[in-house]
This record gives structure tokens, C-alpha cells and sequence, in this order.
């Protein structure tokens, strides 16, 4: 997929000049006239890179640049200031603001590419990077900060839009056993398995986690906890009758799931968690969905 550039300029001159000067990069540029459309482009299109005019009647290029690095949602795209301007006062003040780099007008092309290219590859450096951040290096699932981050976002989400939220919490059941019978590595093939067998077995949309050793954290959205108990029952089912391998030898495993609903609980973690305990306690290799709690519990309508 080509890289988004925005490019916020008053002047139609320099629309044509960029429009021409970049085709021919595999980039995609769109275009806005002044800091308040510029603003709303970059919140809905959030670009790889932001070429911003200094100079425009009504909101200056300093302002825009103030305000996107306000906005948590714009803060991290890189701005390069485009300046009629040679003063040092000028750049270091644009600099001072948050944007990558500067070029001065009128620029010459082969200087604005270079710079461009540049500012996208540490862009798409910086993007890689932040997502391996929350990526598990073992098995490749989101991990326990990545699903922190997306459960409280999907929480509100859900509670905007009177939808319903599920969690999943699965356990391998006597994993200690595993790794004493077939070590250490024979353990982990087994935790990259059976993430692979939760991910094939989810829908696209439910975000599958290790939330931490050996216990997995599935977010259900749009779905409630009787949805998510056939998911878990499923998933159980098929981890039960999976034969695992590890250097010739066969293993069976067996997991524990808990289920919480967010619109029966405030606390779904804590709630999924109980529920998965009580699986433990009543034998393993089972679901138990949260109990009813009382209504003073549950989250405001
Ligand atoms: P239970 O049925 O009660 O869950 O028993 P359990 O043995 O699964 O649980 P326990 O908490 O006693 O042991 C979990 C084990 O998981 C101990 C720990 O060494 C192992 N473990 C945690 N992370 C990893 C990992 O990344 N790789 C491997 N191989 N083992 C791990
Ligand atoms: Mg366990
Ligand atoms: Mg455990």
C-alpha cells in the first residue's frame, strides 16, 4: 500500500508543482487549502508524513503544527514545514514544535524528494517498531500491553454504542507438567500451537492476546457471553482432541476457560478471571461464564 502523504498549503501553485513532482514515488498525496480543513484531513486520513505551509491567512502553519501535536491521534505523524522564510528564527521555532525537518521555498525538487523518502522511512521504521512493541515474541499474538490498550478502547467503544463486550480467559491446564515432561522448548511449541489454533478458530475481529505464561485473553466485541461460551466451547473441544508434537512425541493438553460480559460486570478482567478459577477448581478442561452479579455491579445503561 502507497505511503499517505497530506500536504496543507493555500497556494493551488504549489498543489500542481507537488502533485506533478511526486508522481512518479510510490505515494499518495491529498491536499487541503487552509489549517482547519488540513486538521480535519489529517484526523480522518492520518498520513504517513504532513507537508505544512508555514505562511496561511486565518490559522499559520505553527498553530496547525501546535494542534496536531496536541491530539494523541495526529501527534506522531511527522511534519515538515515548508517555509518562505530564511530565518533561523523561523525553522527553529518549527523545529521547537515537533516537526521532523524543514524546507525552504522555493525548494528545489530533487532535495524535497530525497528529504521526503527520508522522513518515510523512519516513519515506516518507527511504525514496525511500535507495533513489534506490542506483539509476543513467541507466539506472534498481540501481548498483555497491546490487549490492556485495546480492551479500554473497546470497553468504550461498546458502552457508546450500547453493544455488547466479551472476555475470554484461557489457561493450559498442568503446563508445569509439560515443560517438566518434554523441557522447556517442548513447552513452548506447545503455547506457539495452541495460538495458532486460537487464532484459526476466532473471528477476524476478536483480538487474541497471551496475556502472560500460559494463559491467553481473547476480546470478544459485539458479542455476549453466551456467544463467547460456544467460542470457548468449541476451542476447548478442539484443543482436547488435538494430538501435539513435539520431536517425535505426542502430547495432550487440555484448557480451562473463564467468561465475563461488560454488561454484567465493571471489572470483565477480574470477572473472566474468577470464572476462569472456578473452571479450575471444578475439575479443568471445561467454560464457566461469569456469575450473575449483583445489579449495584453492573455497569450504567
Ligand atoms: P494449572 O492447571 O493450575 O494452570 O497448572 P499449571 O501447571 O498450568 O500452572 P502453574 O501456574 O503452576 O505453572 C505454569 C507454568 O507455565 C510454569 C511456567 O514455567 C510455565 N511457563 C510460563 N511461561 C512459559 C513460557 O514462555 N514457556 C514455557 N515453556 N513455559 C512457560
Ligand atoms: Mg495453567
Ligand atoms: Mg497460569
Amino acid at each position: 500500500m502507497p505511503q499517505k502523504i497530506l500536504v496543507i498549503d493555500d497556494s493551488s501553485m504549489i498543489h500542481a508543482l507537488l502533485t506533478a513532482r511526486l508522481k512518479d514515488e510510490p505515494v499518495q498525496v491529498t491536499f487541503a487549502n487552509d489549517g482547519p480543513s488540513g486538521l480535519t484531513s489529517a484526523g480522518t486520513l492520518l498520513p504517513d508524513l504532513i507537508l505544512l505551509d508555514v505562511d496561511m491567512p486565518g490559522m499559520d502553519g505553527f498553530e496547525v503544527c501546535r494542534r496536531l501535536k496536541a491530539d494523541q491521534q495526529t501527534r506522531d505523524i511527522p511534519v515538515i514545514f515548508l517555509t518562505g522564510a530564511s530565518e533561523t528564527d523561523e525553522k527553529i521555532k518549527g523545529l521547537d514544535l515537533g516537526a521532523t525537518d524543514y524546507i525552504t521555498k522555493p525548494f528545489d525538487m530533487a532535495e524535497l524528494r530525497a528529504r521526503v523518502r527520508a522522513t518515510l522511512r523512519t516513519s515506516y521504521l518507527l511504525h514496525l517498531l511500535s507495533k513489534k512493541a506490542m506483539i509476543d515474541g513467541l507466539t506472534g499474538l498481540w501481548n498483555r500491553s497491546y490487549f490492556d490498550q485495546r480492551l479500554t478502547a473497546e470497553l468504550s467503544l461498546a458502552r457508546r454504542s450500547n453493544k455488547p463486550l466479551s472476555c475470554i480467559m484461557c489457561d493450559i491446564d498442568h503446563f508445569k507438567q509439560v515443560n517438566d515432561n518434554y523441557g522447556h522448548p517442548g513447552g513452548d511449541q506447545i503455547l506457539r500451537d495452541v495460538a495458532h489454533l486460537l487464532v484459526e478458530a476466532c473471528r477476524i475481529e476478536d483480538v487474541v492476546c497471551r496475556y502472560g505464561g500460559e494463559e491467553f485473553a481473547i476480546i470478544g466485541p459485539n458479542t455476549h457471553s453466551q456467544g463467547a461460551a460456544e467460542l470457548a466451547e468449541r476451542l476447548r473441544a478442539g484443543i482436547f482432541e488435538t494430538e501435539f508434537h513435539h520431536q517425535g512425541a505426542s502430547i495432550r493438553i487440555t484448557c480451562s476457560f473463564g467468561i465475563a460480559d461488560a454488561q454484567c460486570t465493571q471489572h470483565i478482567v477480574q470477572s473472566a478471571d474468577e470464572a476462569l478459577y472456578r473452571a479450575k477448581r471444578c475439575g479443568r478442561n471445561r467454560v464457566e461464564v461469569q456469575k450473575a452479579e449483583p445489579a449495584s455491579n453492573r455497569p450504567a445503561a
